[in-house]
């Protein structure tokens, strides 16, 4: 989770950044796969949509990768589209049988 000034567009493009910094060695060599990606899942600010960014993020509601480690440092965070919360989302995504609306 982090705090910042920047608005969701000029964010991404910091994350880009970082991105392509790790996916250099220190000689310059490329390395073949993609060490680091990141993504913005959600925001303060609701909902987002601008040409290469939508907010929030529209796989993380099946992504138990997301959402696991989410509930532990934002469980209480709701999602501005179903209503559910972060926690809500793991549960009904973990548990077996449980109707996905
Ligand atoms: P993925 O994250 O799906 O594995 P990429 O990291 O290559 O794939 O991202 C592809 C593009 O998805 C990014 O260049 C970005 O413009 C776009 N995108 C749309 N919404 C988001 C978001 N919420 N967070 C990050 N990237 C996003
Ligand atoms: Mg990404």
């Amino acid at each position: 989770m982090i705090e910042t000034a920047l608005d969701p567009v000029e964010l991404l493009a910091v994350l880009k950044g970082i991105e392509r910094e790790f996916g250099r060695r220190t000689g310059g060599q490329r390395w073949t796969s993609r060490v680091l990606d990141l993504d913005i899942v959600l925001w303060s600010g609701g909902t987002f949509a601008a040409p290469r960014l939508t907010i929030p993020h529209i796989l993380f509601r099946e992504r138990a990768f997301v959402l696991t480690p989410a509930v532990r440092i934002a469980g209480y965070w709701r999602d501005p589209i179903t209503g559910l919360s972060v926690r809500q989302l793991h549960s009904r995504l973990t548990r077996p049988g449980t109707i996905r609306r």
